[in-house]
């Protein structure tokens, strides 16, 4: 840095002329007013002294030997260093001074000989004010940038930060939806461009996620998604991505992947990591994972079409029994069409009030002790206009996800209460004859569930004794405290209540000690697996005893066979559902049964 923060009266000024006595004069004169004076005899001295050290100013002779002034001019405006120090010419008043190739050549201002000492010093102190002036512009707008560039950073910081919310899921700090979307959008446009290149997505969906945050509560709940997350990375490497999409819902780019075999051995890594438990309030919680598969190859356009079908499959893997890996099929979309037909078709037959509709089939449960009818299951079965009679299996699962699942489980049970009292004013059925309706979680949910009961029992005047209530585990297990207080109202009224399905879900003792239920109806699966190896029981005997323990009695479920039910008997199974004694049956044949009363 030369002397730009000198006071103007200890500027460095430089001196070119070749004249000794101009020389003399003018550095005698400036060093009496305080300047620091330098002098040069010619114009290449005056150059070398110049970019020596950098003066402040210059005051340059036009004529001289060699090079003359106008030329050591151009050079010190070319160079860098120089181009800002201001240059006063001198010249003759006589000589061929040329003002327009001084002012040219960059000069500032011109003193003509003789010199007037007042003027050479007015005008040294105006160029010396005006250099201080642009140097202290030139200061502040260094400072001016400096500051700008500042700010730029930091807001490129804080946009940095809002991306990084917009993109990331903050609690467990994976990329979420719209990132995942992105970085597929990109994968997919690779896969158009690169011959050779394919990618695989994975779907994944925590099974009894749900359960496990409804029992322990959301922070529980939060701290396993985290742990999961965790795992879930430590099964990939690292050309491949993770996100979290929502809730328990994760979705995984697989990229590089060229088949479905590739593809299955993540997935199988994934869904090992889960077979260890997690450490939840210091007790260990399993969880299981459902994933769907899909690979590029199937000519995707857009993200959105792909994330879809995985999740297609994925809906496939949980309706496979959880806990498993499924490939995208083309079937499956239709599948996921007939799901909006069926949901359509039901709508429409319940808003005409059109439930009529819908059918029960009773299928009697047999007493083991006694050999005779105990009671009957009502079963739901849907008359539609084209497609026939159609299964529960088909339409419960649609009712349920779109919340249809109210009208038509209240119409049903309104329906059986009804029967069975007519069967009892009939004379058919006696008073120890029972009717058991099944309730979907999603109706147990319903604030208004034993309002309605209520209103049934009294409409069809049925006693609360002659029915009973299935629901599954995952019922109780979904909404604990709700269930808790619709199960004492329900044994307050003496109504009773079956656990159905059980063994095929969630399974915790534990916790379903402390509800009032009265049966556990044994699920048809365990009763078959008997004749493969009857050898074998199963978890039969164990399911009988726990039941035992908690003072319940015991159903099984889809005896097809004398074998199943003599080792059922064996077993002291209290009764028995199944094809070998009736499947469901309509009123007519149902009265029949209780007519004939055939002995088991
Ligand atoms: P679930 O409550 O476990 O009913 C027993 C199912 O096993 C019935 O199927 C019955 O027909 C079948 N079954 C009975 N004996 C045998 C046998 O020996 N072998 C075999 N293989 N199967 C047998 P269905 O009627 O198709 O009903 C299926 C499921 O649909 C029911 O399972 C129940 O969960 C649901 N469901 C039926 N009706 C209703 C209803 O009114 N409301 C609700 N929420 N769900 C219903
Ligand atoms: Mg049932
Ligand atoms: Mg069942």
């Amino acid at each position: 840095m030369n002397s730009t923060n000198r006071h103007p009266y200890k500027a460095d000024i430089l001196v070119v002329d070749d004249t000794q006595e101009n020389l003399s004069f003018l550095s005698s004169m400036l060093a009496q007013q305080g300047y620091d004076v330098r002098i040069a005899i010619n114009g290449e001295m005056g150059l070398l002294a110049a970019t020596t050290v950098v003066p402040d100013l210059i005051l340059l002779d036009i004529m001289m030997p060699g090079i003359d002034g106008y030329e050591v001019c151009r050079r010190l405006k070319t160079a860098a260093e120089t181009a800002s120090v201001p240059i006063i010419f001198l010249s003759a008043l006589s000589s061929s001074f040329d003002k327009v190739q001084a002012f040219t050549a960059g000069g500032v201002d011109y003193i003509t000989k003789p010199f007037q000492v007042e003027e050479v010093l007015a005008r040294i102190q105006n160029q010396l004010n005006l250099r201080a002036a642009l140097q202290e512009v030139v200061k502040l707008n260094n400072a001016l940038e400096r500051r700008v560039e500042e700010r730029t950073q930091q807001l490129e910081a804080a946009h940095m930060r809002l991306l990084e919310v917009a993109l990331r899921d903050t609690l467990t700090g994976l990329p979420n939806r719209i990132f995942f979307l992105k970085h597929l959008q990109a994968a997919l446009e690779r896969a158009k461009t690169e011959a050779g290149y394919s990618f695989a997505v994975l779907f994944l969906d925590c099974d009894r996620f749900k359960i496990v945050n409804n029992s322990f509560g959301h922070p529980v709940g939060d701290k396993l998604l985290c742990d999961a997350a965790r795992r879930l990375e430590t099964c990939l490497e690292p050309q491949h991505s993770i996100a979290r999409l929502g809730g328990d819902e994760f979705a995984i780019l697989l990229s590089g992947i060229k088949s479905y075999t590739d593809a299955i051995a993540v997935a199988e890594r994934l869904l090992q990591s889960f077979a260890q438990p997690f450490e939840v309030l210091g007790l260990d919680v399993f969880i299981s994972a459902s994933i769907g598969i899909v690979l590029s190859d199937r000519g995707y356009e857009q993200p959105e079409h792909m994330l879809r079908d995985a999740d297609t499959a994925m809906y496939q893997a949980k309706a496979q029994g959880k806990d498993c890996y499924q490939i995208f099929e083309p079937a499956m979309h239709a599948n996921a069409i007939q799901f909006f037909e069926i949901e359509r078709d039901l709508r429409a037959a319940i808003a005409g009030n059109a439930l009529e509709q819908f059918i029960v089939r009773y299928q009697p449960i047999v007493s083991l002790a006694t050999g005779k009818i105990a009671g009957f299951e009502a079963l739901v079965r849907w008359q539609h206009p084209t497609r026939g009679l159609v299964s529960p299996v088909e339409f419960i699962h649609v009712a349920e996800e779109t919340s249809l699942i109210g009208p038509i489980g209240y119409w049903v049970l309104q329906e059986s209460c009804r029967q069975l009292r007519a069967w009892q004013e009939g004379g058919f059925a006696d008073a120890s004859i029972s009717v058991s309706v099944n309730l979907s979680a999603r109706q147990f949910a319903q604030p208004n569930l034993i309002d309605k009961i209520d209103s049934i029992l009294e409409k069809t005047h049925l006693s609360p004794k002659n029915l009973k209530l299935e629901i599954t585990e995952s019922a109780i297990m979904e909404n604990p405290q709700t269930a808790s207080t619709i199960l004492k109202q329900l044994r307050a009224r003496k109504i009773q209540l079956s656990i159905d399905d059980f063994g095929t879900g969630y399974s915790s003792l534990s916790y379903l000690h402390a509800f009032p239920v009265d049966t556990l109806k044994i699920d048809k699966s365990f009763v078959q697996r008997l004749d493969n190896n009857s050898k074998s029981l199963g978890l039969i005997p164990a399911m009988i005893s726990i039941a035992r323990t908690m003072k319940m009695d015991v159903v099984a479920e889809g005896i097809e066979t004398p074998q199943q039910l003599a080792l059922l008997r064996e077993l002291d199974c209290d009764f028995s559902q199944g094809y070998l004694f009736a499947p469901p049956l309509e009123v007519d044949k149902a009265v029949d049964f209780m007519l004939v009363s055939p002995e088991w």
